[in-house]
């Protein structure tokens, strides 16, 4: 199954523009969409969710009208939002019960065995008559991806999971996505480039409501390589590195400031050297590219 999604735009009632003719082709397995705070990721994962209407444009999810057959696609589709809200009150297993009577799952033993399944499957079954109130960040998470599995979804959307997870929780979190099979589209939205470089076999950049590169992660870094170079400098030089460079990060390294630079040619300055692309480089170098577009 594949998502198609043309042409898609969305101006807000306040005047924003938060998807600008966002065209798309996402397959099965993890797809990562990267983009800063405010870049649109939450509005076209809403949108493909049903949960929003778009302005024009198309999505099309195997044979359904995504904007139009709302309907079907819920059956078909699992949502993980950034703010997945729980009772604090109510056990994993009560509140796990009644999402998948609300989906539609009638049959009482039917609920039970596969409410076991998934808490199993995401690692909560020791935890199942935990009030939810009581789950770290990283349980909750997983809780969520539980919800979403129910239904045996054929899209899966995961909005900005892993922020405020601590690295125990996030890897696992990490696992329990990869592990969702290959036939499902998985569509992991966030800001946080690790997720994507560690996860997702394919990826979108979007900013300011536009996709500004697609592709393979290893590919895209591929293609940086050999335009990278870095410097430790003293930090109080940075502005002056920032006029006469495209200075695309800038990292603290055991107390000093590294930074890297994008450019063909290597700087005729001294102690530059050239840097190993990383997928990070290659994120920051695109929106840095972008804005310098944008604001010339
Ligand atoms: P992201 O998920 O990448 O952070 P969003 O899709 O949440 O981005 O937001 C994109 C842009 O649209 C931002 O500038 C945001 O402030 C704006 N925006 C989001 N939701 C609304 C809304 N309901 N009304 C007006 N503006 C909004």
């Amino acid at each position: 199954m594949e998502l198609i999604i043309e042409h898609l735009t969305k101006t807000y009632p306040n005047g924003v523009q938060a998807l600008q003719d966002v065209n798309l082709k996402i397959t099965a397995g993890m797809y990562g969409l990267l983009g800063p705070n405010g870049a649109g990721k939450s509005t076209l994962m809403r949108t493909i969710a049903t949960l929003q209407e778009a302005d024009s444009g198309s999505i099309q999810l195997g044979n359904l009208n995504v904007l139009q057959q709302k309907n079907e696609v819920r059956k078909i589709l699992g949502y993980l939002p950034q703010e997945f809200g729980v009772y604090p009150k109510i056990t994993a297993e009560a509140m796990l019960d009644h999402i998948a009577s609300l989906k539609g799952v009638t049959n009482r033993s039917e609920r039970k065995d596969l409410v076991q399944r998934l808490l199993e499957r995401v690692n909560l079954g020791d935890v199942r008559k935990k009030q939810l109130g009581t789950f770290s960040g990283g349980m909750k998470q997983r809780f969520g991806i539980a919800q979403a599995l129910i239904g045996n979804p054929k899209l899966i959307i995961v909005d900005e999971p892993t922020a405020g997870l601590d690295p125990a929780e996030r890897n696992r979190f990490h696992n329990l996505l990869s592990e969702i099979g290959a036939n499902t589209i998985v569509i992991l939205s966030t800001h946080i480039v690790d997720d994507v470089a560690n996860l997702c076999k394919n990826m979108a950049i979007i900013c300011k409501g536009q996709v500004i590169a697609e592709g393979h992660p290893a590919e895209l870094t591929a293609k940086a390589q050999g335009h990278i170079w870095r410097k430790v400098i003293d930090k109080s030089t940075i502005e002056q590195y920032r006029e006469q460079y495209r200075v695309i990060n800038t990292t603290l390294l055991e107390g000093q400031t590294e930074i890297h630079i994008y450019q063909d040619e290597a700087p005729s300055e001294a102690g530059f050297t050239p840097a190993v692309a990383t997928l990070e480089d290659v994120y920051f170098s695109k929106i840095a590219e972008y804005m310098d577009v944008v604001t010339i």
